[in-house]
């Protein structure tokens, strides 16, 4: 029989799998027993709190030092989220009011608020075809009032680093990489969150690896590992951590008003089985993402997909398809929910500077704080300014894919989707 024809699902023709994908959740999915007692252990000892209890495992020094040797860093700093963890590494670079940080206009909204709830302006750099940040752009939005650059491996793909470091360094400015979404990906064979000056992770449900909430924060330099500790714990630095790294700043010297983004020691235990699962979890889903590639790619000799620098590097969570345009997307992502295969459009297809709190300028505080800063080149927004993400959003409809996929559910996927490609008479 031949394959990828027949009536659609949405006209009312049998659909391609009589079940939805597996949901979104590959963390949580992979969880069990191990994070079950290790969650155990901890509340077992009554001590869910990392610096004292009536007997503290040290599962927050565990998950550090676990990560530390996978990622080949020195300093890894446990905290409660993603977006934790990126006001840490900020804060930690000293970034504030009267700064300016560049960021991808393709990110989830959590990397610009940071920004914002640092007392910073973001400002936003055109992406590439990869839909990660385009480094050609940096030349146009940065000036000398920007200080750090945060680049993010949007679901799986690296970003293009060589010449973003290269301009970085150039320029004296700090670059961070938020892998909130991409735990696992490499660029040139190194872990992505491991070349610029801090990388930030995220646990949160969505995130490759979970434990419901929770982020790192990893980096190469001791003075900026120094004030992320600070920060993160109402500026102080434990003992533990003292003796671990040897970290010598005083009190009276170098601490600030911080605030609390402490990891429990639950939070912990669950995510030190979750990362021993990552090496597993990441090979499976990188296997199915290769099969659905190929699959497609030979049934729909036509398919347009995702860039990617280092298509070696992809962990393969998601497939990007790229549309003619919006509304051939619109129409794709009805029929593919309809063969229960659930494509989907990254933010409802908008970049995030479109956003009304960055459009209307509002933060939390009063009045157009932290816009109001007399910036030598005010920030200003406007739809138009990065012209490629604007033009991709709306037409890559993105095919999430599972570590738990079987061949069958491969070849129903490659076929419901070619069923449509057809049907709608796209490209
Ligand atoms: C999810 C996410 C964050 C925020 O992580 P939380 O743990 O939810 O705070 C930051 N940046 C990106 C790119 C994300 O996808």
């Amino acid at each position: 029989m031949k394959t990828g024809t027949g009536k659609l699902a949405i006209d009312g023709g049998k659909p391609a799998r009589c079940k939805p994908l597996p949901p979104n959740y590959p963390g949580a999915l992979m969880m069990g027993e191990e994070e079950a007692s290790r969650a155990a252990e901890v509340i077992r000892a009554r001590s869910p709190f990392r610096f004292y209890g009536p007997d503290v495992r040290g599962t927050g020094f565990e998950l550090e030092e676990m990560m530390e040797k996978t990622l080949g860093m020195p300093y890894v700093l446990g905290v409660t989220s993603g977006t934790a963890a990126l006001m840490v590494a900020m804060k930690a670079l000293g970034i504030g009011y009267g700064d300016k940080v560049v960021c991808p206009a393709v990110t989830f909204l959590a990397t610009a608020t940071a920004i914002v709830c640092c007392n910073a302006v973001p400002v936003f750099a055109d992406v590439d075809d990869s839909l990660n940040m385009d480094a050609k752009d940096l030349e146009r939005v940065v000036d000398d009032e920007v200080r750090a650059i945060i680049v993010v491996p949007i679901v799986g793909v690296p970003v293009n680093m060589d010449p973003i470091m290269e301009f970085a360094s150039r320029r004296n400015i700090a670059v961070i990489e938020d892998v909130a979404q991409s735990c696992g990906v490499r660029y040139k064979g190194r872990y992505a969150g491991t070349i610029g000056d801090v990388g930030t992770y995220s646990f949160q449900m969505n995130k490759i690896l979970t434990a419901g909430e929770g982020g790192a924060v990893a980096t190469r330099r001791l003075d900026v590992f120094d004030r992320a500790i600070r920060f993160h714990d109402q500026g102080l630095v434990r003992a533990g951590f003292r003796e671990r790294y040897g970290i010598t700043s005083t009190d009276d010297t170098a601490a600030f008003a911080g605030q609390n983004y402490r990891m429990s020691e639950i939070t912990a235990a669950v995510l030190a089985e979750q990362w021993r699962k990552m090496p597993a979890l990441l090979a499976s889903t990188r296997a199915n993402y290769d099969r659905l590639r190929d699959g497609l790619r030979a049934q729909i000799p036509s398919i347009v997909f995702r860039g990617s620098p280092d298509p070696a590097g992809d962990i393969g969570c998601t497939l990007g398809i790229v549309l003619p345009s919006a509304e051939a997307a619109q129409r794709f992502n009805a029929a593919t929910a309809a063969e229960n295969i659930g494509t989907f459009l990254l933010y409802g297809g908008k970049p995030v500077f479109t956003n009304p709190c960055f459009m209307h300028k509002r933060s939390a505080d009063r009045g157009p704080f932290p816009w109001d800063f007399p910036f030598k080149n005010p920030v200003e927004y406007r739809v138009g300014m990065c012209p490629t993400a604007e033009n991709l959003t709306p037409r890559t409809t993105f095919l999430p894919v599972s570590h738990s996929l079987t061949n069958a559910d491969v070849a129903e996927i490659v076929d419901g989707l070619a069923k449509v490609w057809r049907g709608l008479e796209i490209g």
